[in-house]
């Protein structure tokens, strides 16, 4: 099993639940975002996912018979200012590891798509036959893979299943793994780093058309979408065809300002906060429906009320105040 990505944050966390459900994983990382600590269940090939013959031959090296494809770019604003980058990433790179696959005979892949996909939702809760019409760069690559993929398994007869998640947050609840993004731009850790003496957390807007004018987001445990996967990869028997998708989300709102209420709760500590812009290509409202998740997955999100989510993540934070790399050199 090939673990794209599986040094990042979600990826790694499902390298985890991988291993723990007895799967060998081989992790493929270009280590740029993701961190060699992280890798923990598996071997690790340093490559990227442009580099078509190295995927090649790694995918035939270790017998892979299924991928798991976490590796991408993923921050929105950095896609709205930057699509040239996001494009070539995460559509060029992902039409290349499928085009490996391809080559490799490798027939059962796990696709790691989102909420952005939607765009600003008609209806909430939002379900997968929701209008597909992203506001950003970001969700267009995904959205452009999710639209790929059906021909792709026509073709090549692929079986795939891509995961829209919602906001993953949280940490791995034996504290081996946790969330290091650097720059970190995610709401949770950086309001955990102004609990801490960080820099002020930036709301990104007050005068959204939601109860406090804050976005209402749907923050889902990093683990419930690690085994999410184990699960999803499960469905892809030989009987399966084409492509499914999945939401994965806790199915509960949570505005900026209840997060920031949250921290403080668990921390015990303030969070420095202060009023700023909007950030561009921010929908007001995204929260899930995963009842198809439920009905054919079989899969409950157990770990995502907020304060789980916080408590986790801040219990990792404690253990490592400087992400992976600056803990094992101190
Ligand atoms: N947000 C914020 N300040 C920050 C980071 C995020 O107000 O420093 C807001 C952001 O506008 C969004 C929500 O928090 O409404 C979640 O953002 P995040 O970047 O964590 O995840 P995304 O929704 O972009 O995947």
């Amino acid at each position: 099993m090939l673990v794209t990505g599986g040094a990042g944050y979600i990826g790694s966390h499902a390298a985890k639940a991988l291993s723990r459900a007895g799967y060998r994983v081989v992790v493929y990382d270009n280590l740029l975002a993701g961190h060699r600590e992280a890798v923990r269940f598996g071997e690790l090939v340093e490559g990227d996912i442009a580099d078509l013959e190295r995927l090649r031959r790694t995918l035939t090296r270790i017998q892979a018979d299924a991928v798991m494809h976490f590796a991408a770019l993923l921050a929105v604003g950095e896609s709205v200012r930057e699509p040239a980058t996001y494009y070539r990433n995460n559509v060029i790179g992902t039409l290349t590891l499928l085009e490996a696959m391809a080559s490799a005979r490798v027939r059962r892949f796990v696709f790691s798509s989102t909420c952005a996909v939607y765009g600003e939702p008609t209806k909430t809760p939002i379900d997968e036959g929701h209008p597909t019409r992203p506001i950003n760069a970001y969700g267009e690559t995904k959205l452009a893979i999710e639209r790929a993929l059906p021909h792709y398994a026509r073709a090549y007869g692929l079986r795939a299943v891509a995961l829209r998640y919602f906001n993953a947050a949280g940490a791995d609840l034996d504290g081996e793994l946790g969330e290091d993004h650097d720059p970190e731009i995610h709401l949770i850790p950086r309001a955990i780093e102004a609990a801490t003496g960080g820099a002020p957390l930036e709301i990104f807007g007050d005068d959204y058309p939601t109860p406090d004018g804050t976005c209402l987001r749907d923050y889902v445990h990093v683990s419930d979408l690690a085994a999410a996967h184990v699960l999803a990869l499960q469905s892809l028997t030989e009987s399966s065809a084409g492509l499914t998708i999945f939401n994965l989300g806790s199915g509960q709102p949570s505005s900026v300002r209840e997060v920031i209420a949250a921290v403080e709760r668990v921390t015990g500590r303030t969070v420095a906060a202060r009023l700023a812009a909007r950030r561009p290509g921010d929908p007001a409202v995204l929260f899930a429906t995963s009842e198809r998740a439920h009905a054919e997955l079989g899969w409950r999100p157990v770990r995502s009320t907020l304060d789980t989510v916080v408590r986790t993540a801040w219990n990792w934070h404690a253990a490592h105040p400087h992400g992976y790399v600056a803990q094992e050199h101190s």
